[in-house]
């Protein structure tokens, strides 16, 4: 049965006003699943006002650090309770697999539960200052705050934005993105069963040009955190100078994966494969760029190509998936068009290429894990983020090369260095200008870390002690313990 979705806004599910619904797919089947509320403007600002509304009544940004670690504990224990539902959501609405949904909502538990912890940790400074005064440095929330996420981890990425704004005391207003929000409502429906004052989490559904933009403008908004394009983060930008409100942006990435001579080359091959082919390319930290030292670039390619034929394609129901669905028909044709253009543009396609269309697979988004060999740091599929199974192998002499083709690009994300000669790794690594990076790994994190890029990848952090500072504003408070006159004038 296809489920009616609703708003939730100051703790009630609320019908949109507009009579246009947007259809919910499952993009392994194409079938409706939902139909959501597209919000117009006005309910959008009206969601921003009971936001406010909550936070100048200060029922939850005046609550204690531990009573409000109390509630996120609720929040994410209610999690652990529902994972298997929002696991499956996931994969329904998503098109990932069961492996990759299932640790998606582990993190999203964890996430909530870190920063439960973090808000029982010292957060603030004071230091003995001139002229016997006593200075304290305090955080405090920022208020409002405006979290947009995308449609390629739409539970983890909403964690990772609401977790870290209502430990901080902010009230939040969330807008997943249109065509994935079935485990955000779930998310909702949880999150009302805890002891969460109503209005300080809201949650309103539709397209990024009303619902985005206006949340962006909004000058009773005091934050907004993005994930998303480094285009549509553009955008975000130019519309929070309105009110100069603070800009939190988690953005594109076309990463390096660089592999010397001496790496263990199965270890390289294997997280190679993972590096791109993990979430069917459709990660921001993706290792879409391996770069190969000349000694090995043929065998690595050799046995990099026996490993990626076998990846089993299928939607993520099925427990022997490995690499799901493209999320929809849209992104589907802009990966196909950017295949076809890597061929145009002279690059050696070695695996793959195309939209798979049998066994059972026609009528879902799936295409088979794509490799090209031979490709020039000129050709538009290295530069440009292709966000699908497609990656570019490329040749490099020596480190000196492979750092300046690493960093020939205006992203910087993430970047890993395989070689068994750490020295070399270090210093490789140090110098390839990204904010998530590894050596002899590729998409290991951990919560504990900040999560962000350099360049045209973002600005600020997630995660972390950093991420909780995303949603804090801090305050100096000088108090003299001496009252005498200063005497001046
Ligand atoms: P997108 O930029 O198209 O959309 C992201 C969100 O922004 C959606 O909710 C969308 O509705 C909204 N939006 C669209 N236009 C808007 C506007 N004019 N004003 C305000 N909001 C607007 O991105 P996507 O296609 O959903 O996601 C893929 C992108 O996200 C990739 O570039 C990927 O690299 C990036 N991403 C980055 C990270 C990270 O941590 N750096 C994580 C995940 C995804």
């Amino acid at each position: 049965m296809t489920k009616k979705l609703k708003h939730y806004i100051n703790g009630q599910w609320v019908e949109s006003s507009n009579p246009n619904k947007l259809d919910i797919l499952n993009p392994a089947t194409q079938e409706i699943i939902a139909r959501a509320p597209n919000a117009t403007r006005d309910e959008t600002e009206e969601a921003i006002k009971i936001a406010k509304r909550t936070f100048e009544s200060g029922r939850w940004s005046d609550q204690s650090p531990q009573e409000r670690a109390a509630v996120l504990l609720q929040i994410a224990d209610r999690l652990q309770e529902n994972i298997d539902e929002l696991r499956d959501l996931e994969v329904q609405n998503n098109g990932k697999t069961k492996r990759e949904a299932q640790s998606d909502a582990e993190e999203a538990v964890n996430t909530f539960r870190y920063y439960a912890g973090l808000l029982t940790m010292p957060n603030g400074q004071a230091y003995e200052a001139p002229g016997d005064m006593q200075t304290l440095v305090v955080k405090e929330p920022l208020g409002v705050a405006g979290l947009i996420v995308p449609w390629n981890f739409p539970l983890l990425m909403s964690v990772w934005k609401i977790a870290p704004a209502l430990a901080a005391g902010n009230s939040i207003l969330l807008k997943p993105a249109e065509i994935t929000p079935m485990t955000a409502v779930k998310l909702f429906e949880l999150i009302d069963r805890t002891d969460l004052p109503k209005g300080a989490a809201n949650l309103v559904m539709g397209t990024g040009p009303v619902v985005g933009q206006t949340i962006a403008e909004s000058n009773d908004v005091d934050m907004v955190s993005f994930t998303g394009s480094t285009g549509v983060g553009r955008l975000i930008m130019q519309a929070a100078a309105g009110n100069m409100k603070k800009v939190s942006l988690e953005l594109g990435g076309k990463s390096p994966n660089i592999i010397f001579d001496d790496a263990d080359i199965e270890t390289a091959v294997d997280f190679s494969l993972f590096g791109i082919f993990m979430g069917a390319g459709q990660v921001c930290s993706s290792g879409s760029r391996i770069l190969v030292q000349e000694g090995i670039y043929d065998e690595f390619i050799e046995k990099y190509i026996k490993r990626a034929k076998k990846i089993r394609v299928g939607p993520g129901t099925d427990e022997h998936s490995q690499m799901g669905a493209i999320v929809s028909e849209k992104h589907l044709k802009s990966i196909l068009h950017y295949i076809l253009m890597g061929k145009e543009e002279g690059a050696n396609l070695a695996l793959g290429g195309n939209r798979i269309e049998e066994d059972g697979l026609e009528k879902g988004f799936f295409v088979e894990p794509t490799v090209f060999t031979d490709v020039t740091t000129d050709m538009r599929i290295v530069r440009e983020e292709i966000f699908g199974p497609v990656v570019t192998i490329q040749k490099f002499k020596d480190e000196g090369e492979a750092i300046k083709i690493a960093n020939d690009t205006e992203y910087g994300l993430a970047g890993a260095v395989f070689s068994t000669d750490q020295n070399k790794a270090l210093r490789v690594i140090k110098k390839v200008r990204a904010g998530i990076t590894w050596i002899n790994a590729y998409h290991l994190t951990t919560i504990q870390a900040p999560w962000g890029g350099y360049k045209q990848s973002g600005i600020g952090r997630s995660l972390g002690t950093y991420g909780l500072d995303e949603y804090q504003e801090t305050k100096q408070i000088n108090i003299s313990i001496d009252s005498k006159p200063i005497d001046w004038f």
